[in-house]
């Protein structure tokens, strides 16, 4: 390529280069405002919660991005008369660009899953339980969950009994004043679409057709409404069964129901060889039944 036009296209990439950069630098920064204005101008403590428990880690993480991108078109503008030598720099330059821009990308994601719930935690506890003022202007008092019940209708305590929902109930002891706000629970259960509350519950799992190495099975999950006893059934896919353990993965984000801070049930088969196999269970039941079944001929073979 001619020296002179490579040189005009340079200059002429770079100030673009500039201006795109200076337009993202901006647009983080105002994501960052915008977002800390939308949570100031929400007034009801309630409002602050929800937003930022559904909206705060994405605008940071927009934010994060467009300020990433922005340092990738900045560090292309570098080195001008090296990049000048040979067109081998221009890639050459990119290259370290992109790389420099995600491992930037890459890290504050890691922050933004790893550290940030935890501080979005105590902001969110911050406006959970900031005392609430009545529409006479006194400050309301929180409830405890004994006390609470009777301002609780049958379904929101039956939501209550299987930690599905968590109801906070705030009350103005001088006007009677009563304000019931919603949360999540602890737990994770269905809604019911009968009776519309979030006590559905799974009682029964039903094996229909057993996967094989070769097909897939069939589950029926037999489901119930702990407040109005309507029931559901769903039909799901088991997969096939893997040759070799090494290839089973338990899905990484799978809760236990009752029993959040247990991951899985590891059972480890030593043969009389001295051969041993480990099998994971997302479940004690599934454990137990695996056990029931289990015969030494038919546990996969390792290759
Ligand atoms: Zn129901």
């Amino acid at each position: 390529m001619d020296k002179e036009i490579y040189r005009a296209f340079l200059d002429d990439l770079t100030r673009i280069l500039y201006v795109a950069a200076g337009f993202l630098l901006i647009l983080s920064l105002v994501i960052r405002i915008i977002n800390a204005v939308k949570v100031a101008s929400i007034k009801d403590y309630k409002g602050k919660y929800d937003y930022l428990r559904t909206r705060e880690n994405k605008m940071v993480w927009y934010s994060l991005l467009a300020f990433s991108i922005a340092v990738f078109l900045i560090l292309n503008t570098f080195e001008k008369e090296t990049v000048l030598i040979s067109e081998w720099w221009f890639v050459i330059r990119m290259f370290i660009a992109l790389c420099i821009a995600t491992l930037i990308g890459y890290v504050g994601y890691l922050i933004l899953k790893f550290y940030n719930p935890g501080r979005i935690q105590k902001k969110l506890d911050k406006w959970r339980y900031m005392p609430r003022i009545s529409s006479a202007g006194n400050e309301m008092k929180l409830l405890s969950e004994a006390e609470e019940d009777v301002y609780l209708d049958e379904g929101m305590q039956a939501e209550e009994n299987i930690f599905s929902v968590d109801y906070d109930v705030w009350v103005d002891e001088k006007t009677k004043e009563i304000k019931i706000e919603k949360y999540h629970g602890y737990l994770e259960v269905l809604k019911c679409g009968t009776c519309t509350f979030q006590t559905l519950k799974l009682r029964e799992e039903e094996i229909i057709k057993p996967a094989t190495e070769t097909e897939d099975g069939e589950l029926l999950k037999h489901y119930e409404c702990t407040y109005c006893h309507s029931k559901r059934t769903t039909k799901h896919k088991i997969g096939k069964l893997l040759k070799s353990e090494k290839d089973f993965k338990l899905p990484i984000d799978y809760i236990l129901k009752g029993e959040r801070k247990v991951k899985s049930i590891m059972v480890e088969i030593i043969s009389s060889k001295g051969e041993r196999s480990e099998f994971y269970f997302q479940n004690k039941e599934d454990a137990a039944r695996f056990l029931a079944e289990f015969e030494y001929d038919k546990s996969p073979v390792e290759e």
